[in-house]
């Protein structure tokens, strides 16, 4: 029934079982070693015992005690703390505790009349003290109460204890043996469950610890190819763009006839073909180049102060060609800040405005329409705000469009061309800035995309003062509840 209790699959390997063993001894090496120092000083006190019950054996008894009895229990002692590996641990435990049990025994057999019936007792002393102080485990305890009282029953016959000392002897064996050896295994049951465990932590921590290893190289190699490919961007795209502007400066020659009339017709139409391709083709190499730049932290943003409208205007002008040809109106919608001073990088937010509004466009349907406004509000700041009414953008994509290379699935429907780049930049350009890219928008009714900059960035907007209020109103503005009809 014990060993049942005992089942544990880990204590089934011997490897494990010694670990076990060797665990548990090294815990209890110090007490062990106290204890077996301290009994034999504890068993010579009982000189006086001898000296009071053992009548004329009394000079015998004490001496068997003190020269031969303890002297051996400290010997036994010194091996145990300095050579346990080399005699065994239960060995030398099972001498020391046989020693003072036999000369129990042997006094026991000696002695007449009254110390007769006295001196078994030793005998359940050693065994509770062993058990109290040597904790040693339940298996060894079991062994060793049989032996001593086995030896006990051997030497009863030759002794002189009287029928009813051995009865009430044989009571106490067994009461106290049955309690020593229930609480020894208990003890050692939950030694063994604390070992478990710990085994346990320990496996999970060198697990984790290896995992952790691997993430940790996982990560570096990571980064390397990530520093490598932005790297292979970088001087790709910056070798690209020469020959690219040598193609686009040549085609726009060849296209405007600079040098003289281009024939046939088509040859012309062809270079201004080549000119816009071009274009397009620097644009992406440049988005790229950005990009690379901006994941080495080589991208740089020249900060000075500037008008945000005439910023506004530069960037209307640009996609100015693209609203014709696509037949969207853009048009600048209450609120607009007219003379506000940003601190920043100019060209950089042209750049970013560009991109959201050549996106507005994009998307749109010809015919509609797209709304440049510029909410301002004292706490939050400025937003520089595009608002266009063509297919919107599911919510799951919103965040993801935020990424470099990543397309709405609703953008591919339309097959509008575009690499997903631009909003990766937007957004890079107004993090530099301290602001941040705010996309709302709903599938199939229009979007609004604004870049909103902190107030710290806000230089100035006296002309606008009488407008703040409206301003401070319509800066969080419910963007499609408006009827876009
Ligand atoms: P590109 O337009 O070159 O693909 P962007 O980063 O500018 O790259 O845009 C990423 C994607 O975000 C677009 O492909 C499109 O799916 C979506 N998107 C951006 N602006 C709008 C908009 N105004 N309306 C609908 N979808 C948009």
């Amino acid at each position: 029934m014990f060993s049942a209790i005992f089942k544990n699959r880990r204590f089934d390997d011997p490897e494990a079982e010694r670990e076990f063993v060797c665990r548990n001894h090294r815990r209890k090496t110090d007490s062990r070693v106290f204890f077996m120092y301290l009994a034999p000083i504890a068993y010579a006190a009982h000189i006086f015992l001898d000296f009071f019950v053992a009548g004329e054996q009394a000079t015998q008894f004490m001496l068997l005690r003190l020269c031969v009895v303890c002297p051996g229990m400290v010997a036994i002692a010194y091996l145990f703390h300095q050579h346990h590996r080399k005699f065994g641990t239960e060995n030398l435990i099972c001498a020391y505790l046989l020693l003072p049990t036999l000369n129990v025994l042997y006094m026991c057999v000696m002695a007449e009349g009254i110390a007769a019936d006295i001196y078994p007792f030793g005998v359940m002393i050693i065994l509770y003290c062993c058990s109290a102080f040597i904790l040693p485990s339940y298996r060894f305890m079991v062994r060793y109460s049989m032996l001593f009282i086995g030896l006990f029953w051997l030497f009863f016959p030759f002794s002189a204890v009287s029928h009813e000392a051995a009865i009430a002897h044989a009571f106490f064996q067994i009461m106290g043996t049955g309690v020593n050896v229930i609480g020894i295994y208990f003890l050692e049951l939950t030694e063994r469950k604390q070992h478990a465990n710990e085994i346990n932590l320990e496996e999970m921590i060198s697990d984790l610890e290896a995992s952790e290893r691997n993430i940790r190289e996982l990560y570096h190699e990571a980064k390397k190819a990530d520093r490598a490919k932005g790297e292979f961007l970088a001087v790709v795209s910056h070798e690209l763009r020469t020959p690219m502007n040598a193609i686009i400066g040549f085609s726009e020659i060849i296209s405007a006839e600079m040098l003289g009339k281009v024939e046939p017709d088509q040859y012309r139409e062809y270079a201004e073909h080549i000119h816009n391709s071009g274009h397009q083709l620097l644009n992406i190499i440049n988005d790229i180049l950005d990009l690379s730049r901006a994941e080495m932290n080589k991208i740089e943003f020249v900060k000075q102060d500037f008008d945000i409208a005439s910023a506004l205007r530069a960037a209307l002008a640009s996609c100015r060609a693209n609203a014709d040809e696509a037949d969207v109106t853009v048009i600048q919608v209450e609120p607009f800040l007219h003379d506000v001073c940003i601190n920043g990088d100019e060209a950089r937010i042209i750049q970013a405005l560009v991109n959201i509004i050549g996106n507005a466009i994009k998307f749109s349907e010809p015919g509609g329409s797209v709304e440049i406004s510029t909410p301002y509000s004292a706490e939050t700041g400025i937003e520089l705000m595009v608002t266009d009414f063509g297919i919107g953008i599911a919510p799951e994509d919103v965040e993801q469009i935020q990424k470099p290379f990543h397309q709405a699935e609703s953008a591919f429907v339309r097959n509008n061309g575009g690499l997903g780049l631009g909003l990766a930049i937007c957004a890079l350009i107004a993090e530099a800035h301290g602001g941040k890219l705010i996309i709302e928008s709903t599938l199939g009714v229009g979007s609004s995309i604004s870049i909103s900059l902190p107030k710290d960035v806000v230089i100035s907007h006296e002309a606008n003062d009488a407008n703040d209020a409206g301003c401070a109103q319509e800066s969080h503005p419910p963007r499609h509840d408006k009827s876009y009809a």
